[in-house]
């Protein structure tokens, strides 16, 4: 299945709550969660109580929705946590963390994390010296992430930079406001992970 183009806001109503796909819009009145409670499609399709199944189910489908992954991407980021020492939970999150596109979402280069993943993809990024345009790309320790020298004299550079940054930097992220660039101080922590996610029922989805 190829990846979800719709809507943003159908897949929070789908889910029942707000995953702050948007950026600024989800933060007003206008957010379509605020203003309409039902799931999206007819309107008989009430919200039931779901089986036990359609919570785990929930879990997973609001991690991949907020990281912007389609289903055979996220299965690749369970199996490399199950295959991990460690508490796979914590591990699957981590990573989904360490994706470039999240880091620039992260640093308040871009509103949301579909934005950050469409910038990256359009090879406005480097990595330490490197270009790169892989939105999937796993940041490390150390790493300086700068935006590419010409799209720094553009409009849209200035649009993306001006007053940032408008949300929290993650404390193992390190933002520098002077030249716009971002460096990767430790990796992310328990306390950094996504809010709101319950890994324990992913992995419990995973391990049926
Ligand atoms: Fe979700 Fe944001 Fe749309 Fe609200 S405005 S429904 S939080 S994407």
């Amino acid at each position: 299945m190829g990846r979800y183009t719709g809507p943003s806001c159908r897949l929070c109503r789908r889910v029942g709550e707000k995953l702050f796909l948007k950026g600024d819009r989800c933060f007003t009145p206008r957010c379509a969660v605020e203003r309409r409670h039902t799931p999206p499609g007819p309107q008989s399709r009430r919200r039931r109580r779901p089986s036990d199944y359609g919570v785990h189910l929930l879990e997973k489908q609001k991690a991949k929705y907020i990281f912007g992954l389609q289903e055979s991407q996220f299965r690749r980021y369970m199996e490399e946590a199950f295959k991990t020492p460690g508490v796979s939970g914590i591990i699957l999150l981590g990573s989904l963390e360490r994706r470039l596109d999240n880091v620039i979402f992260s640093l308040g280069f871009a509103d949301s994390r579909k934005q950050a993943r469409q910038i990256v993809l359009h090879g406005h990024f480097r990595v330490n010296v490197s270009k790169v345009d892989i939105p999937s790309y796993q940041v490390k320790v150390g790493d300086v992430i700068t935006w590419k020298e010409s799209v720094k004299s553009t409009g849209f550079f200035k649009d993306r930079t001006d007053g940032i940054p408008k949300r929290p930097v993650p404390a193992w992220l390190e933002l520098d406001k002077t030249d716009m660039s971002g460096r990767v101080l430790a990796l992310p922590g328990v306390e950094d992970l996504q809010k709101g996610i319950d890994s324990r029922l992913i992995v419990e989805f995973y391990s049926r």
